[in-house]
């Protein structure tokens, strides 16, 4: 990311919350936390949101979608494990958000929104920001990105009524998917291993996130 000049106190309100909803729930992964502190969350929000952006809730980022809550966006990035060298497809780019603090830490972000408008949206702050490991796609992710397939990481940012079996082929081995599944209400955040031996699932807890539409999704 570029150097952006920025207001001290979106600085301020980023180191509190990075102490005090990140760190103190338990999130440790160091490279996760950098990269916490360094993307400006405000400027993925609309102006009169900015002064919640810091705040431990998802908030309106337009087209009924949200911008998921600073804790979770944490340990979903957590769980994925990632190093500098992987290649990562996240489903639903949304704000951007996400997938700038997946770019601060590995080598490629592969992000697919199916909304234009958000897609443009979040391109402008990609280009603003200087994040030029984000490539973008308007299509439907639950399909995956076969072409750039397999990737070291899947992340799907939208509750899912079961695990895409398309992202599952397009996922390396030792490679590891976070997906929530379950109905339009409330859904568990799953963790996916594949290796040699197969697939892994772990549940992580419940999570509410809108919902995943498309050909291995909802139905609208
Ligand atoms: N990751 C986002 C962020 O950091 O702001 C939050 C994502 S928001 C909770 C879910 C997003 O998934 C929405 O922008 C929605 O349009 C998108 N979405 C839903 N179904 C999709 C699909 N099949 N393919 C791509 N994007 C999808």
């Amino acid at each position: 990311m570029k150097m952006v000049k920025e207001d001290l106190k979106y600085v301020r309100m980023r180191e509190q919350m990075v102490k005090k909803q990140i760190e103190a729930r338990g999130i440790n992964d160091p490279k996760v936390l950098e990269a916490f502190i360094n993307v400006p969350r405000h400027l993925f929000v609309s102006e009169a949101l900015m002064d919640q952006a810091y705040s431990d809730y998802p908030l309106p980022i337009g087209e009924q979608q949200t911008i998921s809550q600073p804790y979770i966006v944490a340990e979903m990035t957590q769980a994925l494990q990632l190093t500098e060298n992987d290649r990562v497809l996240e489903i639903g780019t949304g704000s951007g958000y996400q997938a700038a603090i997946i770019a601060e830490i590995a080598y490629r972000v592969y992000t697919i929104e199916r909304i234009h408008k958000l897609l443009v949206q979040a391109r402008k702050i990609f280009d603003k920001l200087g994040y030029h490991n984000i490539v973008m796609r308007l299509s439907d992710g639950t399909t995956g990105w076969k072409e750039e397939s397999p990737f070291d990481a899947i992340i799907v940012t939208a509750g899912a009524p079961e695990i895409p079996y398309n992202l599952i082929t397009q996922l390396s081995m030792g490679g590891r998917m976070v997906i929530p599944v379950g109905d339009q209400y409330s859904q568990e955040l799953i963790k996916i291993y594949k290796d040699e031996k197969g697939i892994r699932q772990t549940q992580m807890g419940s999570c509410r996130f809108v919902r995943l539409i498309g050909e291995q999704g909802w139905k609208n």
